[in-house]
């Protein structure tokens, strides 16, 4: 009979699952290099070191695009991009009424956390809409005190970022979406990844839990996405949002290739390993371009995911979701 013999590619994700020490960057380059048929062994470790490291179970959450379209920012990738022609819903910040009405369906559906979130570059200073935010904040905590309210408000000055501080909530959302060296090229160029990290260290020195992560499929290579998952490293974040492209018509990355699943099992999974104790969620893609390869990304090494739809596509059902996630768990 043969002796099985463990693959020396794969040797270091054995090693994050006995210690929880994180792989290094080199390991990480030499995991994206494993054969496909290596690809589910990478993701059945990294579940396991889900299961073992990393404290939550499953996180889900649901978010509300409160002001929606003409953003002056062109990231090549967004439907909300005014330097784009996305036939979307374009409407200025919502009233506070809307706002609690989709928090308690959410929260009634058994979604832990609500996170509000607009478009455009972000506020410098407290403006009188910035207010508007920060009081519907005020006001969720006031009627669903159960309720984990994050935002995602774009690039924040010093003030905006302390008075959030103040306010409480669970998780700010921000992505550097891609190696930070290539954000100019993939992503946009009406403003630098640096401006978005300036906000995730003005967020972490006022104590604001971060939620940031990247995309997959804008024209990135694998070796890009190592090095964004290893600046995550760099910048103190709580929760990785991944999401895959979903290529939308009248974008520059309208009818893009998607990536092969495989890589996308190796990033999540090779994710994990880099942060075997965070909260890793699947964010947009899961469904609409993943369809029957959903379930097993959600075993490659995530812990999260966000449901009920996003800023400009719909998703599942939450109470399809809810369903799914419950599968999911008999994995644990
Ligand atoms: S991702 Fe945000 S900043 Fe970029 S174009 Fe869309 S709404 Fe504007």
């Amino acid at each position: 009979m043969e002796s099985t013999v463990i693959h020396p590619q794969i040797v270091a994700a054995y090693r994050v699952l006995e210690t929880g020490e994180p792989i290094s960057h080199a390991e990480a380059l030499l995991l994206a290099n494993l054969p496909g048929e290596l690809a589910l062994d990478l993701a059945a470790l990294a579940n396991k070191v889900k299961n073992r490291y990393s404290s939550e179970s499953l996180h889900a959450c649901s978010i509300m695009n409160a002001k929606s379209g003409v953003c002056g920012e062109n990231c090549r990738f967004c439907a909300q991009s005014k330097h784009n022609r996305a036939d979307i819903e374009v409407y200025d910040l919502v009233n506070e009424e809307s706002v609690l009405i989709e928090a308690r369906n959410c929260f009634a559906a058994g979604i832990s956390h609500f996170g509000i979130v607009t478009s455009g570059y972000g506020y410098k200073r407290i403006t009188p809409e910035f207010q508007r935010l920060l009081d519907m904040i005020d006001r969720l905590h006031a009627e669903l005190p159960e309720l984990s309210v994050c935002a995602s408000f774009g690039m924040l000055g010093e003030e905006p970022a302390a008075a959030l501080a103040t306010h409480g909530i669970a998780h700010y959302n921000i992505n550097i979406q891609v190696a930070p060296e290539k954000y100019s090229t993939l992503i946009a160029d009406t403003h630098s990844v640096e401006e978005r990290i300036e906000t995730i260290k003005l967020l972490r020195k006022n104590n604001i839990s971060v939620c940031c992560g990247g995309i997959m499929g804008v024209g990135e290579s694998m070796q890009d996405r190592i090095a964004m998952i290893f600046a995550l490293k760099e910048l103190d974040v709580s929760v990785i949002p991944l999401n895959v492209l979903v290529p939308i018509e009248g974008t520059p990355l309208a009818g893009k290739e998607p990536v092969s699943v495989a890589e996308i099992v190796k990033t999540f999974a090779i994710c994990r390993l880099a942060h075997p104790h965070k909260v890793i969620k699947f964010a947009a893609g899961r469904e609409t371009i993943m369809k029957d390869f959903q379930g097993l990304l959600m075993l490659s090494g995530a812990n999260g995911y966000l449901t009920g739809g996003y800023l400009t596509t719909r998703g599942r059902d939450i109470a399809d979701d809810n369903r799914f996630a419950a599968q999911i768990a008999s994995f644990n």
